[in-house]
């Protein structure tokens, strides 16, 4: 579906290459997750899923559409949208649901069907009541929402999570993990995870660890943690349940097992406890 065939990319006048040499494939209905430490190419590597970026070399091919044919640029926009940091950055009117109908409308989606998908948008992500509502008195957790809403409202297939959990509170980004776990399963979009926080990747079919612009790992959330070593000499950490797992395990209290998350650690420790 998504096809990136070794591309590079260099900034103007940097010395570096962003990208040097990433081929990945991501398939339909796919959540996978890319981290890596700052500077290591993953925003680069996610404007080159809608053209926003070119590659220098290489190519990219989005539902068979390559993204340095000029014509399809707005047909690959409509597959793919993408969520950034930054919320305020994104928010472009005074009416929440004059934002969220911002981008179908310049996308020329015509106007009755942009109300129906500005509600839809607005109730998948939970700001429904906020329709009629200023976006900049809200939180930062409910303006992501709204941002979220407004490349929903695009109706992609695929979604791109660029570290759009970073300047959230804790709450605010549990609840855009879940939107992005909910629309994945339920309504079976394609979510491409960028984070550096490594919770946030336990629920992915598929990790990508990327340093100094190229792939340096790939694999399921268990086999990538696994190896704990590796990660951090990438500056990545492993999330904390795994460091307990592998700490009780050494420890002789509790055999190897996939644990990731607190639930998953729950289930394994209760019934040891108990047994106490
Ligand atoms: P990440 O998202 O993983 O933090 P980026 O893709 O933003 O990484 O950056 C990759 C590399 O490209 C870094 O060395 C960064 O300094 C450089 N870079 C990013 N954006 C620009 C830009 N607009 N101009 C010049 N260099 C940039
Ligand atoms: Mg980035």
């Amino acid at each position: 579906m998504i096809s990136i065939s070794n591309i590079e990319y260099s900034y103007d006048g940097a010395l570096k290459k962003a990208l040097d040499g990433v081929s990945l494939e991501i398939g339909e209905g796919e959540f996978v997750a890319i981290v890596g430490h700052n500077g290591s190419g993953k925003s680069t590597l996610a404007k080159m899923l809608n053209a926003l970026l070119l590659p220098d070399k290489g190519s990219v091919s989005v539902f068979g559409m390559d993204t340095s044919d000029e014509e399809k640029t707005l047909d690959i926009r409509k597959k793919v949208g993408i969520v950034f940091q930054n919320p305020d950055n994104q928010i472009v009117t005074t009416v929440v649901e004059e934002d969220v109908g911002f981008g179908p409308e310049n996308l020329g989606v015509p106007t009755e069907q942009i109300i129906e998908r500005v509600h839809s948008a607005l109730e998948a992500v939970g700001m429904l009541e906020y329709a009629k509502h200023a976006p900049h008195m809200l939180s930062g957790g409910q303006k992501q929402r709204i941002a979220i809403a407004g490349v929903l409202a695009i109706d992609p297939d695929v979604l791109v999570f660029d570290e759009a959990t970073a300047m959230l509170d804790p709450l605010g980004r549990k609840a855009v993990i879940e939107i992005a776990s909910r629309l994945n399963r339920e309504k079976g979009k394609t979510v491409v995870m960028i984070t550096q926080y490594m919770e946030e990747v336990t629920a992915a079919d598929r990790v990508i660890v990327m340093s100094g612009g190229k792939i340096a790992m790939e694999g399921t959330p268990e086999q990538i943690f696994r190896k704990g070593d590796e990660l951090r000499a990438l500056r990545l950490d492993v999330p904390v349940m795994v460091e307990l797992r592998d700490m009780l395990v050494r420890e002789g209290l509790m055999k190897e097992s996939n644990v990731l998350d607190v639930s998953q650690m729950a289930e394994v420790i209760c019934p040891l406890l108990l047994k106490n």
